[in-house]
């Protein structure tokens, strides 16, 4: 896999104050896409150990709440194994940090039913996952009130709650987050 950029303190995708790793490559292709240089599987660099390393350290402060994954495309069957190891040492080493992540692809019809390359590849990844947010950005339902999403058809899943119900649980944010503490 190949990534785009790693942000740190980024206050935009995901609540608190967190990091974000955009990975390289993207199918989907949505018009209006927010990132399409990261369309191309070798755009960016080679992400490695040294990555996960950098990854790491800078989850390491107490203020930083957790791992944002964008894209591109965290979810395309190639980039997968990448990404879960990066999220396995992740969980390892704080177990308490969140993790969310974007994808084009539906929770539910696609990344649940296996549709992305080997099912316990994926099913590892989604342990790991605290929120999803699904679907292609859409250009026509655009919403620039809407918050940590770009067009009003994306959905926030809480995925463990999703998980135990069995059906997609949208994510609450006073359920996580502490109710009153962010508006
Ligand atoms: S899924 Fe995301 S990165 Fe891929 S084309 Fe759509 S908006 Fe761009």
């Amino acid at each position: 896999m190949n990534y785009a950029t790693i942000k740190n303190n980024d206050i935009a995708n995901g609540p608190g104050v967190r990091v974000s790793l955009f990975v390289s490559g993207c199918t989907h292709k949505c018009p209006g896409c927010f990132n399409e240089v990261a369309w191309d599987f070798d755009y960016g660099q080679p992400f490695t150990q040294e990555t996960i390393d950098i990854i790491l350290d800078m989850l390491k402060p107490p203020h930083i709440k957790g791992l944002t994954l964008l894209g591109g495309e965290p979810f395309e069957p190639q980039n997968q194994p990448a990404v879960v190891e990066l999220l396995r040492q992740i969980k390892a080493n704080y177990p308490e940090k969140t993790i969310w992540a974007y994808s084009g692809y539906l929770f539910d019809r696609d990344i649940l039913a296996g549709k992305l390359g080997p099912k316990e590849i994926t099913d590892e990844y989604v342990s790991y996952l605290d929120v999803i947010v699904d679907g292609r950005f859409v250009q026509s339902r655009k919403n620039l009130s809407l918050r940590f999403r770009g067009s009003d058809n994306q959905r926030l899943i809480d995925v463990k709650a999703s998980l135990k119900a069995g059906e997609v649980v949208l994510w609450q944010d006073w359920q996580t987050e502490g109710k009153g503490l962010r508006k």
